[in-house]
């Protein structure tokens, strides 16, 4: 039995599976759905997960501040500063900013929670956002403070188990419902919710297919992701998984018009399924998947499985700031 790094509990766990009735007749297979958009209201979303591995880490380290970074409306950055508020912590996020952006969904939240914000460019962000959360560490030690430093997302070893955690969480589920979910779908953004489905999936021999539709980059750049992720992850448990680049599933075709960025083919989508099932997509990560799962199933490309589990990452609040995108 592999024994996983010490956690805190800070989602609503478990979150529910949900079959999408209308969705699955209309696409003849049974759609499933696990509501990791209702882990929570501040906190909601994919990343608390990952933050209940590493804010204990950072805690056990004597830490009394989060720095963490993202994109202006990250649901990350949004999570980190509810969880460091939660627990009467400094948070410290460092988003990417085109200088003209209004004060809205994550962002708005960001600095109702009390966090420091740092804007910078694009550039920066890509070439140098570690050093900028570097001085910023420094900046907070000479105020008395000791900060931990989370990556983007949380996607590093640490943070995959909360998502090792969430399979073993979904195959408890399965029993209960008396189900065997054979393909597991999920967005992919910075590699690590994919990494730890992906881990447990293989420790525990389950016979699931773990799918990722990537919505930046391209399905190369997150097969070496996750396998950094995985290799980080080994150095806590001591118990390495052999895997091949081939074994990470990642679909590809996706991205549109880039990170962030909708089509209206995909903003349609959302609402129609937000009509159909009551279910609300975000544009930036599930909105896209989804769609390309949809995409997908009637190229036939999803022949071999029936039961399919769609993990619901979260994001609904960035769903504020693209409302005038709609067209009502
Ligand atoms: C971050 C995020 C993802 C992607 O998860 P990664 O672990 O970064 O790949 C998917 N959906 C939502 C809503 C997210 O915020």
């Amino acid at each position: 039995m592999l024994r996983l790094p010490e956690s805190i509990s800070l989602a609503n766990l478990p979150t529910r599976i949900e079959k999408l009735e209308r969705l699955s007749k209309s696409l003849n297979k049974e759609i499933y759905i696990k509501r990791d958009d209702q882990t929570g209201t501040e906190i909601s979303g994919n990343k608390v997960r990952k933050l209940e591995f590493a804010v204990k880490e950072a805690m056990n380290q004597g830490c009394d501040y989060l720095i963490t970074c993202g994109g202006i409306q990250s649901n990350h950055a949004r999570s980190t500063a509810a969880v460091a508020a939660r627990l009467g912590m400094g948070a410290f996020l460092v988003l990417r900013s085109s200088g003209d952006e209004p004060l809205e969904g994550n962002y708005f939240m960001d600095k109702l929670l009390g966090a420091r914000i740092r804007l910078i460019t694009r550039e920066e962000y890509r070439e140098k956002r570690m050093t900028i959360m570097e001085e910023i560490r420094d900046i907070l030690a000479a105020e008395g403070h000791k900060a931990y430093i989370i990556p983007e997302g949380a996607s590093n070893g640490i943070g995959t188990f909360g998502y090792f955690k969430a399979m073993e969480e979904i195959l408890a589920q399965e029993k209960q419902m008396g189900v065997k979910f054979d393909a597991i779908v999920l967005a992919v953004g910075s590699g690590g919710t994919y990494s730890g489905l992906f881990y447990a999936n293989k420790a525990k021999e389950n016979e699931a297919k773990v799918y990722g539709f990537n919505i930046c980059d391209d399905a190369a750049h997150f097969k070496s992701e996750v396998s950094k992720i995985l290799k980080d992850s080994f150095r806590y448990t001591q118990a390495e998984i052999p895997f091949t680049s081939d074994d990470i599933l990642i679909v590809d075709g996706y991205v549109g018009e880039g990170y962030a960025l909708s089509r209206p083919e995909e903003l349609a989508f959302i609402r129609e399924l937000a009509g159909m099932e009551g279910i609300i997509l975000d544009p930036v990560y599930t909105g896209k998947a989804m769609y390309g799962l949809v995409q997908e199933i009637r190229k036939g490309t999803f022949a071999a499985h029936q039961n399919i589990l769609f993990i619901h990452t979260g994001g609904l609040y960035g769903l504020f700031p693209k409302r005038d995108q709609f067209g009502f």
